[in-house]
């Protein structure tokens, strides 16, 4: 429990150094930008204003209510120059937060299924990363497969991601439903990826059960899990994470909004964290979610008396859990501790 003279305030979260490890590029799509494409394209949207927009589709019934509205979000995003925009509003968004580093999830088989150029896409967002890099924040890319589409997009997204390894790409993913597709599937693919030296990235034990996050570790050889909340209910896996030190993106308020777990108050980030578990936060897709990582650190904080120790100590873990290259990892992790020694607030 934090102490009173250790309490956290919102303008200590604000000047920490931070790392965001889960953060989709089309879930960072804001009621604003879904407007602007929408107006571009001449979508069914084209007339609705901002705030229609958000109330209309970007709030959910469901974890499968809540695909509906990304599905809507990757419609409007049809060209390279689009992903970009969305990417250098994304940007702002780091420099706002003051998030130095991010792993950023891009889903190719998105573009290829509407009979578009996934690679041109990446090209573009790799440009964009390098401009924003100049402004601050590091960012690594993560491929992601999905789960409800076939396998043969998993292999194309697996070859991409291999093409471009070293050049700002650290993994694969695997998201999406976790009813759809068993993940014995994808077998093939993440074994072929980790063998080109790239990492697997898993959702599983979101909207799954805790088998679905054993399968990721054993199965896929995932070396860091989206969500994993539903591990709680497996006192032996837990303690199999916080053994082999699996990291596991917590975000708060995307379980809530899709109901994957309620209330926040109630989420597992509290026990997981208490065990040692290596967790950290995230907010998975703060445009579709309205939610930024600042608040949901306060959020953390409020919830679950976290004091300034566990509060740098979640930091420090977003680095620790990254994919970067261990020296690089040392290198950020040395300046993120730095800073957070300097920090007078
Ligand atoms: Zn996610």
């Amino acid at each position: 429990m934090a102490k009173a003279s250790d309490s956290v305030s919102d303008e200590y979260i604000q000047h920490l150094p931070k790392a965001e490890l889960h953060l989709h590029l089309e879930g960072s799509v804001t009621p604003a930008t879904l407007r602007d494409l929408s107006r571009k394209y001449q979508s069914q949207y084209a007339s609705l204003t901002e705030e229609e927009l958000e109330a209309q589709l970007f709030h959910y019934r469901d974890f499968y209510h809540f695909l509906v509205t990304y599905r809507t979000v990757c419609e409007h995003l049809r060209q390279p120059e689009d992903y970009s925009m969305v990417l250098g509003r994304l940007g702002v968004y780091f420099r706002e937060q003051n998030i130095r580093y991010a792993e950023i999830i891009y889903t190719p088989s998105i573009p290829w299924r509407a009979e578009r150029d996934g690679k041109d896409v990446l090209v573009a967002l790799l440009e964009q990363g390098a401009r924003i890099a100049t402004q601050g924040t590091t960012i690594r890319w993560i491929l992601d497969c999905v789960r409800q589409f076939e396998v043969e997009w998993a292999w194309r997204t697996a070859e991409l991601a291999a093409e471009f390894s070293g050049q700002g790409v650290v993994g694969i993913g695997l998201g999406g439903d976790e009813n759809s597709l068993a993940m014995s599937e994808y077998q093939g693919v993440f074994s072929w990826i980790r063998d080109h030296g790239l990492h697997a990235h898993v959702h599983a034990g979101e909207i799954g059960d805790a088998q679905q996050v054993w399968e990721a570790l054993k199965v896929l050889g995932a070396r860091r899990i989206g969500h994993g909340i539903q591990a709680v209910r497996d006192p032996d896996l837990v303690d199999y994470l916080c053994h082999h030190g699996i990291g596991l993106d917590v975000c708060l308020t995307s379980n809530a909004s899709t109901g994957a777990w309620t209330p926040i108050s109630d989420n597992p980030f509290g026990l997981l964290f208490r065990r040692g578990a290596a967790v950290t936060l995230n907010t998975d897709d703060p445009g579709l979610f309205g939610v930024s990582l600042n608040q949901e650190f306060q959020l953390a904080a409020r919830l679950f008396q976290l004091g300034r120790e566990d509060i740098d100590r979640l930091v420090l873990q977003g680095v620790r859990s990254s994919f970067l290259p261990q020296l690089e990892r040392e290198a950020l992790l040395k300046e993120f501790e730095e800073e957070i020694g300097r920090i007078s607030v």
